[in-house]
């Protein structure tokens, strides 16, 4: 079993965040990685990030270059390839793929994973989750896509690539879009655009080069199938908290319940900071950053008080 004073995982913005802190303010700490690279969610922005007072950046890229080239992070022990597989609350240990730690403190920022659909897991029609479809739209010009879901990010999708498309079916589950105005009156000025309501895809086969949806409707006008060219789900994300959350404890969309401090409900060793606490709408760089400063910060005050 291994002693650390701070184990962080997560390797993206929060993590990251959270490493420089423990430096700064004289906490030990490692950070282990599920996958083999570091950003995390950073990897996959292809806009321009302006919305990080003060600088602006290119894309997420650019961004994740100079946070891994920070001088605080070159003193701190990242290790990639290694997942957060249990903890014990009670004898404070965690277990991860490769070995079993005895932390001081762990602070949990895995992110976020896109929730799937699993008629689609195996169709080569599928766009990436990261998909831009303000970057990389013209890339369907031509094509008859299907976006799937009714928040913001599908509405905003669908407007987006019925610019480009030659059809664009928005296929919704419920009777109503719980996207704002901003997209919901754009939608309905788009002529390539149709929105099937109260519409599932169940199952996804290959014929001609073209996915032949078959769609379960409660309405009546609702085809039987729909051919496409591409298919864009975009039905939100879900906390990766699946190996903590029952000792932890955590909403329907896995993210995990914290209180002012970060500090999770189920155990005070442990705290959970950026997306993976924070649920869909407050996902932020800036969020992820702040809050990985609090909970560190917490953890030294509590360290000097022992
Ligand atoms: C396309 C796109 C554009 C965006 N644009 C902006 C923007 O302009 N401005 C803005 O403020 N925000 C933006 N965001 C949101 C922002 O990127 C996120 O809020 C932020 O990156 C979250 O950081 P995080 O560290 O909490 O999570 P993540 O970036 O998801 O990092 C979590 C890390 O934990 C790892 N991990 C997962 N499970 C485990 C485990 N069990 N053990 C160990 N490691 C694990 C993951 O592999 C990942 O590296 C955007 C997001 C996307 C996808």
């Amino acid at each position: 079993m291994e002693y650390v004073q701070v184990l962080i995982a997560g390797g993206g913005m929060a993590g990251l965040s959270a490493a420089i802190w423990c430096e700064r303010l004289g906490l030990s700490c490692v950070l282990i990685e599920k996958t083999d690279r570091l950003g995390g969610q950073l990897t996959q922005i292809r806009n321009h990030i302006w919305d990080l007072p003060p600088r602006t950046y290119a894309d997420g890229p650019a961004l994740l270059g100079e946070l891994l080239a920070h001088d605080a992070l070159k003193n701190v022990s990242i290790r990639c390839g290694e997942e957060l597989a249990a903890i014990d609350p009670d004898r404070r240990t965690v277990t991860t793929n490769r070995r079993t730690y005895h932390p001081d403190w762990l602070i949990i920022a895995t992110g976020v994973s896109h929730n799937q659909i699993p008629a689609l897991a195996h169709s080569p029609h599928v766009l990436q989750p990261w998909f831009s479809t303000t970057a990389e739209a013209e890339t369907v010009s031509g094509m008859d896509v299907a976006v799937i879901g009714g928040g913001d990010r599908a509405a905003e999708s669908a407007c987006n690539l019925a610019r480009h498309a030659r059809s664009v079916h928005l296929l919704v589950r419920s009777n109503h879009l719980r996207a704002r105005r901003q997209w919901t009156e754009q939608l309905s000025r788009l002529p390539s655009l149709t929105i099937l309501w109260e519409t599932e895809v169940v199952d996804c086969r290959e014929e001609a080069g073209k996915a032949i949806l078959t769609l379960r409707s409660a309405r009546a006008d609702t085809p039987a199938a729909l051919a496409v060219d591409r298919i864009l789900p975009r039905i939100g994300v879900h906390g990766n908290s699946d190996s903590v959350k029952k000792a932890l404890g955590a909403d329907d969309h896995g993210y995990l319940l914290t209180d002012p401090y970060q500090q999770t409900e189920g155990a005070g060793w442990v705290y959970a900071i950026g997306d993976v606490a924070n649920g869909a709408e407050y996902a932020s760089l800036a969020l992820a950053a702040g809050q990985a400063m609090k909970a560190v910060k917490h953890i030294s005050l509590q360290t000097k008080e022992q």
